[in-house]
């Protein structure tokens, strides 16, 4: 979905293909948030290479459609950029990059990657990852491509496994943390400041994200309301309101989640619009959660409850890309542009 019509793909730019793309991943997370999450790095990713074509970088549009063959190829990818200490800003790197000789899996300047990196959604099931990490003699990072694919874990070939993912919330996305130890990589090839790509492709990213809470939402807020339905007759006043507010919540995240869609499709700058969603949708699905679990009981806190887990898989929302602080810092710039 995500590789252009041109190169074989559906993508038919954002305007028109960002909500099929957006409605698969909701769909997909109401069966499972995890699963959903994992997959939906893959358009995350290649929304950076998808957002700035540019003819005039013969390099970079090489770069592209190779990178556009490999996702037709049935090849999965993924991002390992979180840094423990970052806050989850790309510019605050502590990683490295030295130049290597000779060619690579991808067109590009080939590199060796070093670094901490945590929050790698979907290791394991990766070919590829992305990372950012500062060149020899640069003094701003770049975005460079891993290949992960069958790589093992224990340091001998550049990834060694710090931590496993033990997260109680999105339990299977296997978002280990890494430190990467020399690891081959291929520098992105756009000739420009990597800030332009990621304030292109930061409305698809954040919606996408949205998208994928949002879908866990829906199934949350409909397993409640059958099991709400056969004893609404029995319902105390206060679990009739939570109930009505939480339903209120789900609606309004609905509602935001529809306006970043619309900020897209009307060509707009849409990054206030997507981010403003992104935020709504992760403190209304907390809410409503929290409201769901009070109307339905103690039972909800059991680990054979499904609302245990989606009462945790929501909270990722907040902190994926961009997280609360970061996003409220852009949140703020950009309601002044
Ligand atoms: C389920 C899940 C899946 C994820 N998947 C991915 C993924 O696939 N790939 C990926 O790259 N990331 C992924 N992330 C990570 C995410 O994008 C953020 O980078 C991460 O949540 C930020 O972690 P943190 O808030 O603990 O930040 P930390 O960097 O550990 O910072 C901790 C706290 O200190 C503050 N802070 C620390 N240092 C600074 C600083 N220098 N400037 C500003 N504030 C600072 C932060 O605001 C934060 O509140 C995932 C996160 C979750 C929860």
């Amino acid at each position: 979905m995500p590789v252009p019509v041109e190169a074989g793909g559906l993508w038919s730019g954002v305007a028109a293909s960002a909500r099929p793309l957006c409605e698969t991943y909701r769909s997909l997370a109401g069966g499972d948030a995890s699963v959903a999450l994992v997959s939906s790095m893959h358009p995350a990713v290649i929304a950076f290479w998808l957002a700035s074509p540019d003819p005039s970088q013969p390099e970079w549009e090489r770069q592209r459609s190779a990178l556009f063959a490999s996702a037709l190829a049935g090849e999965q990818w993924g991002t390992i950029t979180s840094e423990p200490g970052s806050g989850g800003d790309l510019f605050k790197t502590r990683a490295t990059a030295a130049p290597l000789d000779g060619e690579s899996f991808l067109p590009g300047r080939a590199y060796a990657v070093t670094g901490d990196k945590h929050f790698g959604s979907g290791m394991g099931v990766t070919d590829r990852m992305i990372t950012t990490a500062v060149a020899e003699g640069d003094d701003a990072p770049s975005i460079f491509v891993l290949d992960v694919s069958g790589r093992p874990w224990d340091g001998s070939a550049g990834l060694q496994l710090t931590a496993e993912w033990d997260g109680s919330g999105m339990a299977a996305t296997q978002s280990h943390a890494m430190r990467l130890e020399g690891i081959p990589s291929v520098r992105m090839a756009w000739g420009g400041k990597i800030e332009a790509i990621t304030r292109a492709a930061g409305p698809l990213v954040a919606t996408l994200f949205t998208s994928v809470v949002l879908g866990v939402l829906d199934e949350a807020v409909g397993v409640a309301r059958d099991q709400i339905r056969n004893r609404a007759a029995q319902l105390r006043p206060f679990e009739q309101v939570e109930w009505a507010r939480a339903e209120q919540d789900h609606w309004l995240a609905v509602q935001a989640y529809e306006g970043a869609l619309r900020a897209m499709e009307s060509g707009e700058a849409a990054l206030h619009a997507a981010l403003r969603a992104k935020e709504s949708t992760a403190d209304l699905a907390e809410q409503t959660l929290l409201r769901l679990t009070r109307v339905l009981g103690g039972g909800t806190f059991s680990r054979r409850s499904p609302f245990a887990h989606w009462f945790e898989d929501v909270r990722a929302l907040g902190f994926l890309r961009p997280p609360w602080g970061l996003a409220y810092d852009q949140l703020f710039t950009t309601s002044l542009e």
